[in-house]
């Protein structure tokens, strides 16, 4: 049954789970979530408390009101804190290469297609709809240097209603940006930024900021120290957000070192592209010193777990930067992590954490072998999906509060296609919940909504 926003909101009523706090799962049975015309939650209301009675009463007269099947459950739609999106028609390819080749070879030639308005209208299309069908309600993407295109792919999510940071990247460098596709000056690039910034702030439909712009050098080795400069100032004067990469394998990370003698973390914040509205991608070399610099600037890592494995020579030490407190969430990293679903990442967060604390190396001995207390559990995972990725972006998502906007996904176990199998008697709720994360799909997300609006499904 289709729910759509009007004046005067609806209500859900059945099994909602969440993750307010990191490793807690708190499955809410037989909620009535009450959301305001507006697409904000008014009100979650639970069997024991008072209102109860009442909040049901009027949901069983609203004729917008959504009553969740058994194996049902309606869940925080999913953040995707790192996606290049212009990479959709190339998922899956070429993952046997080294992340300079795979640049080089394939996704530059493949970026610079998007001069082409209509490739880019088509390709973004399908990358969003996709995934929203995944249930990603919340995507940060890089675009490419085009300012058009760039444009196109914030009107494409502000008409399918999908929350969305868009960065119109930058990169000037001549030596690792080829000919054919970099911005031709680090002046040009600023330019382009900021037409960009201004063109998403006023598109007609997004006075709610459902979009923002975002300030976006590439990498550090794909700009100049002009550029860098430039976009650092442009983004203290706007307070506008920041994405970039840092540290993400042996390659990328050596650029700094060799040219600034300081690392990825170290040369953005003396550019002053590290704040607490920057987000990183990768991080998995970031040590010693690092670590403090993040934390003290606030900045988020998106942790891309899947590409990390093909591309970054290195897994995330995630439990590490949680420990020192940092502020980390989900990436797919589409292209170079080949899925865009948010759940995949969730398990190969899992995976590759299980893979950090054990090593993989059989010649070495257990001892020597990993590193004790790196893993995350499916809890964990879940919330890095959903509230720790809305804390990354400060944003009122990824839980079940009054007073936070209503992003949210219905996920069905019996779904056509489902890999998911309860058994009642054997399945207790946690345990259900633990094998949805392990085992749902796209097949699985029969509904999305952002603001309140019904989005897919
Ligand atoms: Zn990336």
């Amino acid at each position: 049954m289709p729910v759509n926003p009007q004046s005067t909101g609806f209500s859900v009523r059945g099994t909602a789970i969440h993750a307010p706090r990191r490793g807690e799962i708190e499955i809410l049975e037989d909620a009535i979530i009450g959301v305001d015309g507006g697409g904000t939650i008014r009100s979650v209301t639970l069997p024991w408390e008072p209102g109860h009675a009442l909040a049901a009463a009027d949901h069983r007269e609203d004729p917008k009101a959504l009553t969740l099947a058994r194996g049902q459950f309606l869940l925080p739609g999913f953040i995707d804190l790192h996606i290049h999106a212009p990479q959709w028609p190339q998922m899956g390819k070429a993952l046997h290469l080294p992340l300079d080749e795979w640049l080089q070879k394939h996704t530059f030639p493949l970026e610079a297609r998007y001069a082409d308005l209509a490739f880019a209208r088509q390709a973004y299309g399908s990358l969003v709809e996709a995934l929203l069908a995944n249930g990603t309600t919340t995507a940060v993407y890089y675009a490419t240097i085009h300012d058009e295109a760039s444009l196109a792919l914030a009107e494409t999510c502000l008409s399918k209603g999908q929350r969305a940071f868009v960065g119109r990247v930058a990169m000037d460098d001549p030596v690792l940006c080829p000919h054919y596709y970099r911005d031709p000056s680090a002046e040009a690039a600023l330019a382009g930024t900021v037409a960009f910034m201004e063109a998403v702030r006023n598109l007609s439909g997004n006075e709610g900021g459902l979009l923002q712009p975002v300030v976006t050098p590439r990498f550090i080795g794909g700009c100049s120290e002009k550029l860098l400069e430039e976009l650092g100032r442009l983004a203290h004067e706007t307070g506008a957000p920041i994405q970039t990469h840092c540290s993400e394998g042996d390659w990328e990370h050596g650029l700094a070192l060799e040219r600034f003698g300081k690392t990825d973390t170290a040369t953005l914040a003396a550019f002053g592209l590290l704040n607490r509205r920057t987000v990183l991608a990768h991080g998995n070399f970031i040590a010693g010193d690092d670590l403090e610099i993040i934390g003290a600037s606030g900045a988020g890592i998106s942790h891309c777990p899947l590409s990390n494995l093909y591309f970054a020579n290195a897994v995330f030490p995630l439990r590490m930067a949680l420990e020192k407190g940092l502020r980390v969430g989900l990436g797919t990293d589409i292209a170079a992590g080949p899925s865009a679903s948010i759940l995949d990442a969730c398990r190969q967060a899992v995976a590759a954490s299980r893979a950090l604390e054990d090593g993989v190396d059989p010649r070495l001995p257990p001892g020597r072998r990993g590193r004790p207390g790196a893993h995350i559990d499916f809890a964990e995972a879940f919330w890095l999906a959903t509230a720790g990725g809305a804390d990354v972006l400060d944003l009122p998502v990824g839980r079940f509060l009054a007073g936070h906007r209503f992003d949210a996904i219905l996920l069905d176990v019996h779904a056509p296609g489902s890999n998911v199998f309860l058994w009642d008697d054997l399945d207790k709720p946690a345990e259900a919940f633990q094998k949805i994360i392990y085992n749902a799909g796209r097949a699985n997300i029969v509904g999305t909504w952002v603001e309140g609006r019904r989005v897919s499904g």
